[in-house]
């Protein structure tokens, strides 16, 4: 790409798991990258191969404080994602998506750039329609366990609409289902990692529940690449999109499946169901196919070894958990 259309991003969240990736690929599409981040959940080994890109930098910030930089678009990732990390500190977790969303706004504002927020399939919260369409207002519990997490996330996406239609902010939201690949968090105790680690070392698949609830499994590239792909839609198009996999799998599917990749001798071991756990999760993605030209292209089986090697040469170079 030429000088003249190099532009310069950010990137909130920059060094966690999606960040990652993500800054890795704006790079290699010629642009400036600024990879903001607290390192709360995310860290620096993540990023750590990009150091010497002379259009790249890692700004440590926590996004509930103001920031004065200027740049072409926001990407806003930063909010712990994983159920163990986002109730470590609730009141810290709705703060991340609130005011860091009102921050980010703000910023966006003032130098007219384009924003982009990381939403979630968690606003359909348990969800009781069936595959969840960007229309449904979803099932949420306002005061439980993962309200902290959801409500943030609801309340951001208000203030993103506010912001459009009060100040005419250019937005793009993308509501994002379940993602796995390398770099995901080795014990953030999510269905991924959580089986992968497991199988590897041989010990207990740990199912919660009956294992029939079930999840859409998207790899990180192909939703990267729907990132990517949603920024640059016309700016009449704001979303919300919903941006994953539309293959549905039971917990114990995927239990099996890991199991068969790795060639482990683990067995099942069943453990409590945790409260407001989403019986059922799937993405329509009509809507990103018709208006940005996308669907997934890795499957299952493809993204799973891939995520196996990753893990298998993490586990071989430092114990975790
Ligand atoms: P992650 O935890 O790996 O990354 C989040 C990053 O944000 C971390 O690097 C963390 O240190 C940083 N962060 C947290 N609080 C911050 C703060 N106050 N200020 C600055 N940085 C802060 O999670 P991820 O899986 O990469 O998720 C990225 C985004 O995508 C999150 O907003 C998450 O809600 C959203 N999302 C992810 C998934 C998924 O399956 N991975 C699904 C839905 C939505
Ligand atoms: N903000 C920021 N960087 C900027 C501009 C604003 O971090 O470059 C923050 C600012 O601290 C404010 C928030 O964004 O609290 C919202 O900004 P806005 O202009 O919408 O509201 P106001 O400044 O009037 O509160
Ligand atoms: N889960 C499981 N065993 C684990 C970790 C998770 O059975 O070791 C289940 C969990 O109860 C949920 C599903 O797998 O039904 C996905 O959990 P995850 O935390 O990965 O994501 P989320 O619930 O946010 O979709």
């Amino acid at each position: 790409m030429g000088y003249g259309l190099r532009k310069r991003v950010l990137v909130t969240g920059g060094a966690g798991f999606l960040g990652s990736h993500l800054c890795e690929r704006l790079l290699s599409d010629g642009h400036d990258v600024i990879c903001l981040d607290n390192f709360f959940t995310g860290t620096k080994d993540n990023v750590i191969h990009l150091l010497d890109r002379p259009h790249f930098e890692i700004l440590r910030h926590d996004v509930t404080f103001p920031l004065y930089v200027e740049v072409d678009e926001i990407y806003n990732l930063a909010c712990p994602a994983s159920p163990i990390h986002y109730q470590h500190d609730p009141v810290q977790t709705t703060k991340t998506s609130v005011h860091g969303a009102i921050n980010m706004l703000g910023l966006a504002k003032r130098i007219k750039a384009k924003i982009f927020q990381a939403s979630t399939s968690e606003v359909y919260g348990d969800p009781k329609v069936h595959p969840q369409v960007e229309g449904y207002w979803g099932h949420v519990n306002p005061i439980g366990l993962r309200s902290c997490y959801d409500e943030g996330k609801r309340c951001a996406e208000t203030l993103f609409f506010d912001y459009r239609r009060q100040h005419n902010l250019r937005i793009k939201v993308a509501r994002i289902f379940n993602t796995y690949g390398p770099r995901m968090h080795p014990n953030d105790g999510r269905v991924v990692s959580n089986f992968i680690v497991q199988a590897l070392r041989n010990q207990p698949i740990t199912i919660y529940g009956g294992g029939s609830q079930t999840r859409s499994f998207c790899y990180v590239d192909d939703l990267i690449e729907a990132f990517v792909r949603l920024m640059d839609t016309p700016d009449d198009f704001t979303g919300p999109v919903n941006v994953g996999n539309p293959n549905e799998f039971t917990i114990l599917e995927l239990a099996t499946k890991v199991i068969e990749l790795t060639g482990s001798r683990s067995e099942l071991s069943y453990k409590p169901l945790p409260s407001d756990d989403p019986t059922q999760r799937q993405p329509d993605i009509s809507l990103a196919k018709s208006a940005m030209d996308w669907e997934p292209a890795v499957p299952l089986a493809t993204g799973l070894q891939r995520t196996i090697a990753y893990f298998d040469e993490l586990l071989g170079r430092t114990p975790v958990g």
